[in-house]
C-alpha cells in the first residue's frame, strides 16, 4: 500500500498542531475522512438534499436511490446475503441497543446472556438494562493472562438457559482478535445466536458475515472513514423478522390505525424517523475507498504497524504494553512507568501527537488490568511507521520532562 498516496487523500493530516506535524494516533476513537467521503457529503447537500422514501419529486428519488445504493454497497462489503438485512442506525451503540431491546424483550427470568469482560460499555450496559427489565442474568467468558478469551470455558458456560452470546470481534483496548467464527459455531451447536460487535474489526479487516455465521453484526461508520452519526446493524433475516421495532414513528409503519399499527418490511421496520441519509451516502463512499485499497491490504498494513510499534515501544524503558502478540488489532494500550496517562497525553499533544487515555469505555477491563487508566495509540490506513517512531521518541522526552 502506498501510504503517502493514501495520506494525500486526507486533508486534515497535512496540518501542524502546536507547531509540529500532526501525528494522529486515535483512529480507534474515530477515523479521519478522505476527500471522496467529504466530497460525497458536500455533493449531497449542494445537489440533491431531500427527504427519502416519501417524496415522488426528483430530488427525493435521487436521495432515496443514493441511500439504497449505499446500503447495497455496505451489504456487499460485509458479504450480507441481501441489503434489506442491513439496518441503518446512528452507531454501533445504537445497533446493540436495538438488539438488546428488541431481541432482549423476549428474555425471561433466569435466561442468560453470555458476554466477555473485554466488552466496550456499548456491548455491556445494554445487556445490563435488558437483564434488569427481564430478570435475565449476565455471564462472562473469562480472560487468560495474555488478554485472550479462555474458550475452554465456552461449553460449560453455554447452558440450556443461554439465549445469546454477545462478543466483540476486536478489543478496543487489548487489540485481541477473538475467534468469533469458532464462538458462533460453539453457540450454534446449542441453538444460541451470536451478536458480534464489529466496531473495531469491520474498518480494519475483511469481515464476511456468512463465513463467520454470526447472527448480528454491529459497527460504526465514523470509525471506517465514513461520517459521524451513521452505523449499521446486520442481522439474519429470520431473527430480524421475528423482532419488534425499536424506534417507533414515521417511516417504519405499513398501516397506522388509532389503536394499533403494522410494520414495514425489513429494513424499514427498524428505521423509524428520518434516517441519516447523507451519512449513509458518505459511508458508501468510504466503503468504495476501502475496497479500492483492498481489506486484505489494510489488514496487512496494520499488522506491519503493530509489529513495528511493539518493537519500538518495547525499547522505551518503563513502557508496559497490554494485550496479546500479533496478529492483533491496530490498537496498543500502554503505560509509561508511574506516569499518569493524562499527563502523558498532555505532553504528547504539545508535540502534535494525538493519542487517547482513560478506560476507553471498558472499565471492567481496565480493572482487570489492575491499572487506573491506560494510554492508547491506534492506527489506520494513513498511519506510517515514522509516526510510530515519533511517538516512541516523544515517550523518551516525556520521561525526561517528568524526571
Ligand atoms: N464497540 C467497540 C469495540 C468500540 O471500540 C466502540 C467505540 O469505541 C464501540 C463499540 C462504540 O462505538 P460508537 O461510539 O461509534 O457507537
Amino acid at each position: 500500500m502506498d501510504v503517502e498516496a493514501v495520506r494525500r487523500q486526507f486533508p486534515i493530516l497535512s496540518q501542524e498542531v502546536n507547531g509540529h506535524p500532526l501525528v494522529y494516533l486515535d483512529s480507534a476513537a474515530t477515523s479521519q475522512k478522505p476527500l471522496a467521503v467529504i466530497e460525497a457529503v458536500d455533493r449531497y447537500y449542494r445537489e440533491y438534499n431531500a427527504n427519502v422514501h416519501r417524496g415522488i419529486h426528483t430530488l427525493s428519488e435521487r436521495a432515496t436511490e443514493a441511500m439504497e445504493e449505499a446500503r447495497a454497497k455496505v451489504a456487499r462489503f460485509i458479504h450480507a446475503p441481501a441489503p434489506e438485512q442491513l439496518v441503518f442506525v446512528n452507531n454501533a451503540t445504537e445497533a446493540i441497543n436495538l438488539v438488546a431491546y428488541s431481541y432482549g424483550s423476549r428474555l425471561a427470568e433466569g435466561d442468560e446472556i453470555l458476554l466477555t469482560p473485554m466488552e466496550h460499555h456499548s456491548n455491556l450496559v445494554p445487556w445490563q438494562l435488558a437483564a434488569r427489565r427481564t430478570g435475565a442474568r449476565l455471564r462472562f467468558i473469562p480472560l487468560l493472562p495474555d488478554g485472550t478469551l479462555d474458550l475452554s470455558q465456552m461449553d460449560r458456560l453455554l447452558g440450556p438457559r443461554t439465549r445469546l452470546v454477545a462478543v466483540t470481534h476486536v478489543s478496543n483496548v487489548l487489540g485481541t482478535i477473538n475467534p468469533v467464527g469458532d464462538i458462533a459455531a460453539a453457540a450454534h451447536r446449542q441453538g444460541v445466536p451470536v451478536l458480534v460487535d464489529g466496531a473495531q474489526s469491520v474498518p480494519h479487516m475483511p469481515v464476511d458475515v456468512q463465513a463467520l455465521d454470526c447472527d448480528f453484526l454491529a459497527f460504526s461508520g465514523h470509525k471506517m472513514l465514513g461520517p459521524m452519526g451513521i452505523g449499521v446493524l446486520y442481522g439474519k433475516r429470520e431473527l430480524l423478522e421475528r423482532m419488534d421495532p425499536f424506534l417507533a414513528g414515521g417511516e417504519m409503519i405499513s398501516e397506522a390505525e388509532l389503536e394499533c399499527s403494522t410494520w414495514q418490511e425489513l429494513p424499514y421496520k427498524f428505521e423509524g424517523g428520518t434516517p441519516h441519509v447523507v451519512g449513509a451516502i458518505g459511508l458508501g463512499a468510504a466503503v468504495d475507498f476501502l475496497e479500492g485499497l483492498g481489506m486484505d491490504e489494510v489488514f496487512r498494513h496494520e499488522q506491519d504497524l503493530v509489529r513495528h510499534a511493539l518493537k519500538v515501544l518495547r525499547e522505551v524503558d518503563g513502557v508496559q504494553i497490554y494485550g496479546p502478540e500479533p496478529p492483533r488489532g491496530g490498537v496498543i494500550a500502554f503505560n509509561l512507568g508511574e506516569l499518569h496517562p493524562h499527563d502523558l497525553s498532555t505532553v504528547l499533544d504539545q508535540e502534535g501527537i494525538a493519542i487517547r487515555v482513560g478506560h476507553h469505555c471498558a472499565q471492567p477491563l481496565t480493572r482487570w488490568l489492575d491499572v487506573p487508566a491506560t494510554a492508547r495509540a491506534s492506527f489506520y490506513v494513513y498511519t506510517t511507521r515514522d509516526e510510530i517512531d515519533v511517538l516512541a521518541r516523544a515517550l523518551e522526552h516525556a520521561k525526561e520532562f517528568f524526571g
